[in-house]
């Protein structure tokens, strides 16, 4: 008999399944402030919870396929409901839009540090991730991205704002990638973040290569019930339909989506209070001599923390230790010492800031004890 391995697929036998470690850890100790998954960390408003206990009465039914949900989104982005295709969670859609376009061996480019499940869904569909690395000071590095496009590739990824940098690719730089007329997947997240709200969706009449995501996860605070959506030109979500599995979004969800676009105001809110606190962290960390956050248009700030001398996962177990669950981001392409902070509750950036601040002191006045 052989053994079960050689039954697997190359490329999921040569993988790791995704660890959902920093989750449970969290889960585990709900005393730590979740600073590490860009989760919005205000909950459901009163009419959103209203409303998934109302659908919650139907559960023994399968739901429908989201048009009302649809149509709302598409009226918004000023597109007709058969433009967008629904997913559990907009990783969900990543995966079907690479399912789409991505045969083993074809390649996909991926400018990096970014969202890592674009690497990781390209490669289970045995797919080369083509990772081309931002310039020094984290902007899309255009000319390799142009440069790296071969016969093979099937798909460019470009995410802006971009998850960790927090930036905005410029439209004359979109403008050049979508120019080659490779399927472009133009990940907007935290649109509804930005200082200035701009989306590209209404580029799609002129790119019918490009697929502009959203999720309801950052700005709208439903991470937990795992809804986002993709537009894009017609017949493309009509292939896209194919590959998506039906009934993937739940009943709990399109209620609850639906709810929170109607509460205007608990959106507002919500946007209002990441605004204030991506500013405050942003400022206060720019003022401890030797360490620099970059501006952010996303929930969350990107810290240059190198001047600790202390790698990033280090960085991250002293602030566990002191209450706050952070995420480093080495090993995700970035340079060490580097982490990102989700914005929280003012009271929850203010002790941040204040935790950060006695932990640096501490390592600081230390390494000058240390070198006298
Ligand atoms: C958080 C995030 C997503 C998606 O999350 P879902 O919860 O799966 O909708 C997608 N793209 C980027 C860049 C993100 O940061």
């Amino acid at each position: 008999m052989r053994p079960l391995d050689e039954y697997i697929v190359p490329w999921v036998r040569e993988s790791e399944p995704y660890s959902a470690r920093h989750m449970d850890f969290a889960s585990e100790h709900p005393h730590l402030v979740r600073m590490m998954s860009n989760e919005n960390l205000l909950p459901p408003s009163q009419k959103v919870v209203e409303a998934i206990l109302e659908a919650a009465r139907n559960a023994n039914l399968y739901p429908d396929s989201g048009y009302t949900l649809r149509q709302r989104l598409t009226e918004l982005a000023g597109l007709s409901a058969d433009q967008v295709v629904l997913g559990n969670g907009s990783t969900d859609i990543i995966n079907s839009v690479i399912h789409t376009f991505i045969a083993p061996g074809d390649e996909a480019i991926i400018s990096v540090p970014t969202f890592p499940m674009y690497e990781t869904r390209v490669r289970m569909a045995g797919g080369r991730a083509v990772l081309i690395p931002m310039t020094p000071d984290f902007y899309w590095d255009i000319n390799a991205i142009l440069h790296a496009i071969t016969p093979k590739t099937k798909l460019i990824f470009i995410c802006s704002p971009n998850n960790p940098t927090g930036n905005q690719i410029s439209a004359a730089d979109l403008q050049r990638v979508l120019a080659q007329g490779v399927p472009t997947f133009f990940d907007e997240a935290y649109y509804e973040l930005e200082e200035k709200v701009v989306s590209r969706a209404g580029w799609i009449k002129d790119y019918l290569h490009l697929m502009v995501n959203r999720t309801f996860s950052k700005a709208f605070g439903l991470a937990g019930l795992r809804i986002g959506y993709l537009l894009c030109e017609t017949g493309l979500a009509n292939y896209l339909n194919r590959v998506k599995i039906p009934w993937n979004v739940n009943l709990l969800a399109l209620s609850a989506a639906l709810a929170a676009l109607d509460d205007t105001e608990d959106q507002r809110m919500k946007r209002q209070n990441i605004l204030a606190g991506r500013e405050y962290i942003y400022r206060e960390i720019n003022r401890i001599p030797g360490f620099r956050a970059l501006p952010s248009e996303g929930n969350f700030v990107l810290i240059d923390a190198s001047a600790l001398g202390k790698s990033s996962t280090e960085i991250m177990q002293a602030m566990i230790t002191r209450g706050i669950f952070i995420r480093p981001m080495s090993g995700h392409n970035m340079p060490p010492g580097f982490i990102r902070i989700t914005v929280g509750t003012p009271e929850q950036n203010r002790l941040f800031i204040e935790t950060f601040k006695a932990y640096a002191a501490e390592v600081l006045g230390s390494l000058a004890g240390s070198t006298r």
